[in-house]
Order: structure tokens, then C-alpha cells, then sequence
């Protein structure tokens, strides 16, 4: 690949730096759809109590069939904006029209770029020139050149803050939604110094096994990971099958070195 694109010769902020957060193993947490304020609060409420900083929510939800449901749309990004003020944490949710970018500026503070729209590129240059912090998911059929060639595209717009998520491609292995694509996190991290998260939920489809892999993608230089958490999983409106309950965000959280030291360095702060 041609290297002096921007994505591998401009500096880029860890996460840290682009919202003024201690160094540390990132986590971005939240239901796959926001599907009402109560619904919402409850998952904001546990993760303000474990010291997460950033919640997520779709309400624009690309969904395989167009029978299932779509989401809120910008009703949930308000209610999302709302509580994300409510609970001081910093909010993200995908867009997925360049028409929309302009207003979920002014109600969220990471717009999602998903994977089904990694090259919609008048969405990749409106996201660029809003100059909105960017989480970019990989495509499901990309490859890490093209990631990072999209990636270019809202850098070259003039926006700088930018963070990668892989969330898994498509292979012949069915036992995962999708194959989490370790070594291009390596890659990544090692051709750029773009911040890359991994979400754990859309990459397994499956919340057996995340512990062990969130601690290989820790280990492996990740900068944080993405997970879906919900009130009660059994009746959730999308992604049922592979997003934590309170409690098992709870056992997931404690059982993370990375991730429960966050909530230990507030209590003691706290006293
Ligand atoms: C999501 O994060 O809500 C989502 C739909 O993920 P992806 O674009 O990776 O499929
Ligand atoms: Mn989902």
C-alpha cells in the first residue's frame, strides 16, 4: 500500500487524548439498539457504576432484513443525548446517512461509521469534514488495506480524530459470527498510530468465550474493546443471542484486570 497515505504518516490521538481521559484499556458499552429511556438508563446506571466512560446505542439500525426492527432513529439519539448528559458519559451511535451526520454532531459524541457502510464514501467525507471524532468499523468483507484506505477518506477531510474498530470478517468458520481478525489489529497498531478497539459482540456473536478473548485482544496492544449490554438480552428487539445482561457485564467486567482497575482507581478516589 502506498505509504504515505495520512492514515500511516500523520500522527492520531490515543483515545485518551481525544477526550481527556487517563491512559488505560477503553471500553464502549451499551445496547445493540436503544429501545427506550428506561431501557437505556438502566445500562448507563451500571456502567457509571463500574467507571466505564463511554456508552453505546443504535438508532439507526442496519438490520439484514428489512422486517426487523430499524430503531428509533433520531428519537434515539436524543434519548441517548439525554442520558449520556445525565450520566456524564460520552455517547456513540452509527450513522448511516450523510444527511444525518450534521445533526447527530450536536446530540452524540462518536459517530459510528458501521460496517455496512465502511465505503460509503459520501459518508466517510461528510463524517470527515464535520470533524466529529469517527469510530470506523471494518467492513465484513474488507481487507485491512481497504479499512485503512476508508479510514484515509475522513482523514483526508480534515479530521484527524479518528478510531478503528475490527468487529470480525467473513470466513468459512460458522462457530463465531464472525473470525475476529487478530492479526490485522497487530498490523494496524504497528503501520499507524490510529487507536483500534475490538468489539467483542459482533466479532463472536456468542458470550461464552469473550473473556479469554478480551484478554488476547488486551495483550495484543488493543486500545479497548466494544461490547453490547442490555437490561434483560431474552426480549431484546436485535442481536438477542449475544448481548450481556447486567449481571454478566458484571462477572465479565470483574473478571478483566484491564477493565475492573478503572472502577478500583475511582473508588479510591472516592474514598
Ligand atoms: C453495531 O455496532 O451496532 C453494528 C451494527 O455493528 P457492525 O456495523 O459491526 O455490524
Ligand atoms: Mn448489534
Amino acid at each position: 500500500m502506498n505509504n504515505t497515505l495520512l492514515v500511516k504518516t500523520a500522527d492520531f490521538a490515543s483515545i485518551s487524548e481525544l477526550f481527556g481521559l487517563n491512559p488505560g484499556f477503553h471500553l464502549i458499552a451499551g445496547p445493540c439498539a436503544i429501545e427506550s429511556g428506561e431501557q437505556l438508563e438502566k445500562v448507563a446506571q451500571k456502567l457509571v457504576h463500574n467507571g466505564v466512560k463511554f456508552i453505546r446505542g443504535g438508532a439507526f439500525k442496519p438490520r439484514t432484513s428489512p422486517y426487523e426492527f430499524q430503531g428509533l432513529g433520531m428519537e434515539g439519539l436524543k434519548i441517548l443525548n439525554y442520558m449520556s448528559k445525565k450520566y456524564s458519559l460520552l455517547s456513540v451511535s452509527e450513522i448511516t446517512d450523510a444527511r444525518n451526520v450534521e445533526k447527530a454532531v450536536g446530540l452524540i459524541d462518536i459517530i459510528q461509521i458501521g460496517s455496512r457502510n465502511m465505503q460509503n464514501t459520501d459518508l466517510l467525507k461528510e463524517a470527515g469534514g464535520s470533524k466529529h471524532p469517527v469510530l470506523l468499523k471494518r467492513g465484513i468483507m474488507s481487507k485491512v488495506e481497504e479499512f485503512l484506505l476508508a479510514a484515509e477518506y475522513i482523514a483526508l477531510a480534515g479530521n484527524k480524530k479518528i478510531i478503528l474498530c475490527e468487529r470480525g470478517i467473513r470466513t468459512f468458520e460458522d462457530s463465531t459470527r464472525n473470525t475476529l481478525d487478530i492479526s490485522g489489529v497487530a498490523i494496524i497498531k504497528k503501520e499507524t498510530s490510529l487507536p483500534v478497539i475490538v468489539d467483542l459482540s459482533h466479532s463472536l456473536g456468542r458470550k461464552d468465550i469473550l473473556l479469554p478473548v478480551a484478554k488476547a485482544v488486551a495483550a495484543l496492544g488493543a486500545d479497548g474493546i466494544m461490547l453490547e449490554v442490555h437490561d434483560n438480552p431474552a426480549e431484546a428487539l436485535s442481536d438477542s443471542k449475544q448481548q450481556l445482561s447486567l449481571e454478566e457485564f458484571q462477572d465479565f467486567y470483574d473478571g478483566l484486570p484491564q477493565l475492573s482497575s478503572n472502577r478500583d482507581t475511582i473508588s479510591t478516589a472516592l474514598g
